[in-house]
């Protein structure tokens, strides 16, 4: 369990370099502790060190652990692939999403926001390896659906999310991140006032900061190997 706690300080170290490293401000790349299959005790222990953010990919699981801890004003990031009869449980229990790659599931959190809380800090998921069998929209479809989305008043569009396929090449992992990067920058070309990309997991953690990430995703770094395998 203390492991947790080096971890966390060893990782924070790593974004601090690389930010100097990438001349980027320091305190510019916020990390968010990719929490899923882990037991609530980890989230807590990472809590207790500094950490308030956190991010669950599958809906069940996530609630246990809300509910778990809910008197600590976590901030909550749901990062997973996202089934309509999701959307509800969702759009109740989270602060933001990563994952919206459709239209259809957008409108519905948008309608299942409830009305008391601040509207929902969204993430278009962009397929920057252009593989079938990944989750995201195409480059192509981004500006209608990110035009679409931000009509919605329920929901705030901060930016866009990509979960390239694994590679460990340096300048390999940097090719999908800067494609995200530059799509950023056309949206924001054209009227959108857009400031997040959530891009690096622990293996491109460094690629993400070099070329522009706001929010890295980090679970294995901090929280070791997973061993079990969650599904909703
Ligand atoms: C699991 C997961 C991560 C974290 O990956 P690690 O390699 O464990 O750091 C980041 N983003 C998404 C979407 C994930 O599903």
């Amino acid at each position: 369990m203390p492991e947790i706690s080096h971890r966390l300080q060893q990782v924070c170290s790593e974004i601090s370099l690389y930010e100097q490293e990438f001349d980027r401000p320091a305190g510019s790349v916020q990390l968010l502790a990719v929490s899923k299959t882990r037991p609530y005790t980890d989230l807590l222990q990472a809590w207790e060190n500094g950490q308030t953010c956190f991010a669950e990919n599958y809906i069940q699981e996530a609630l246990e652990k809300i509910n778990k801890l809910r008197s600590l004003p976590i901030q909550w990031h749901f990062i997973g692939p996202i089934q309509s009869n999701k959307t509800r449980a969702i759009a109740e229990n989270f602060d933001w999403v990563h994952s919206i790659d459709r239209l259809k599931i957008a409108q519905r959190l948008n309608d299942q926001r409830p009305p008391d809380k601040p509207p929902l800090q969204v993430l278009i998921q962009v397929n920057s390896s252009e593989e079938n069998s990944k989750s995201g929209c195409r480059f192509a479809e981004l500006k209608p659906l990110a035009l679409a989305i931000s009509t919605l008043p329920r929901l705030q569009l901060r930016g866009l999310m990509t979960l390239p396929a694994a590679c460990d090449d340096f300048e390999q992992q940097r090719k999908p991140l800067r494609k995200l990067r530059l799509a950023l920058r056309e949206l924001n070309q054209s009227d959108f006032r857009l400031d997040t990309l959530s891009m690096g997991m622990s293996n491109d953690m460094r690629a993400a900061i070099a070329e522009g990430a706001t929010i890295v995703r980090i679970g294995t770094a901090l929280f070791g190997e997973r061993k079990t395998t969650a599904v909703d």
